[in-house]
């Protein structure tokens, strides 16, 4: 089935949002039985990542970290003054796999899919895949 994409708006300048339940949408309507879920997503200030889905907290806390940590002005030469979304982007990554077993989406019992917003509000795209094994 290829590519399959999906927006997502964001309404905030940082901020990760559970995207599990859409990717598990594309999975189950893949048909694959066995395989590997690709995430990936086409933007220089957005990520992907999988962690903690149970608690909400814990993505507040990747959200408030990765800003201590990546300052927004910090000296940056970038003019469009965006530079520390593309740091966050760069240390978050832009894509992420998944197992894919007897047609479902195999995360751990507390993960979660989260599109990582760093430059929003924005519309965001998710493009996802599943590979047969
Ligand atoms: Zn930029």
């Amino acid at each position: 089935m290829g590519w399959v994409s999906f927006e997502v708006r964001t309404t905030t300048r940082s901020h990760l949002v559970d995207i599990t339940e859409q990717v598990a949408a594309v999975v189950a309507r893949s048909g694959a039985g066995d395989g590997v879920c690709h995430v990936f997503v086409p933007h220089t200030t957005a990520s992907v990542t999988i962690n903690e889905g149970a608690d909400p907290d814990v993505a507040r806390d990747i959200e408030a970290q990765l800003g201590r940590m990546v300052p927004k002005d910090a000296g940056f030469r970038h003019a469009e003054g965006n530079s520390d979304s593309h740091v966050q982007t760069a240390l978050v990554g832009p894509a992420c796999a998944a197992p894919v077993r007897q047609g479902k989406l195999a995360l751990g019992r507390w993960q979660a899919i989260f599109l990582c917003e760093w430059d929003g509000p924005r519309t965001r795209t998710v493009q996802v895949a599943v590979s047969p094994l």
